[in-house]
């Protein structure tokens, strides 16, 4: 990630740091998306019809650092609050998007889901929030925190009050986490802990491949 003489070094005020230093070193790298899984990765949103735009790299202190990710312009649906993600976490969200939430809503609901509301993507911090400990998979736009779905007809679901909510809400919720537990290596939800009570948080730290996602 650190190439050298290729990255300018800038001091931005970065107010939006929850838990770290406000004042934090950035330094910008335009050498993106190098590798060959990270350009396949885009080769793969494209395919999906899915509008982004690529961000430089960034390396903030405390570790935290956004490598390879890209701002989702638009796709099935829009969404609000995301910004740095990394190119496989943009791709199995709008995949869960399209081929998760749609149906489930049409199914459940009876209607169409027109926004998902999220709490975030990219975050400088700790896992839980903890003044110490390890990096949570925001601090490297590597996770996104689902809040609510505004459908077509009016109607918002929220993550905090249809979890345990009206029957259809309980049910559409359900079949979101379950289907997401099948995309994204970490998925955690209200039955977690109290922190999931109103959001749904999906990273991609675990690798489905070798079997060890984590869901609950
Ligand atoms: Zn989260």
């Amino acid at each position: 990630m650190v190439r050298g003489a290729s990255f300018l070094l800038l001091t931005l005020l970065v107010s939006a740091c929850g838990g770290r230093s406000e004042r934090e070193v950035v330094r910008r790298d335009n050498d993106v998306f190098r590798s060959e899984p990270a350009r396949q990765c885009l080769s793969t949103l494209k395919a999906a019809n899915v509008r982004y735009t690529p961000l430089p790299n960034q390396n903030f202190s405390g570790g935290c650092h956004t490598i390879d990710t890209v701002r989702l312009m638009s796709f099935s649906t829009e969404a609000t609050n995301l910004g740095a993600m990394t190119c496989p976490l943009a791709a199995n969200f709008t995949a869960w998007a399209k081929h998760a939430v749609a149906p489930a809503a049409r199914a459940y609901l009876d209607s169409e889901v027109v926004r998902i509301e999220t709490m975030g993507t990219y975050s400088c911090r700790n896992v839980n929030g903890g003044r110490s400990g390890r990096l949570s998979q925001h601090a490297f736009g590597n996770a996104v925190d689902v809040s609510a779905f505004v459908l077509k007809d009016g109607r918002r679901v929220s993550v905090l009050t249809g979890w345990n909510g009206k029957a259809d809400e309980r049910a559409f919720l359900r079949r979101l986490h379950q289907s997401a537990c099948k995309r994204f290596g970490t998925v955690l939800g209200p039955d977690y802990n109290a922190a999931h009570a109103n959001h749904f948080h999906f990273d991609m730290a675990q690798s489905m491949k070798d079997g060890s996602a984590y869901c609950r």
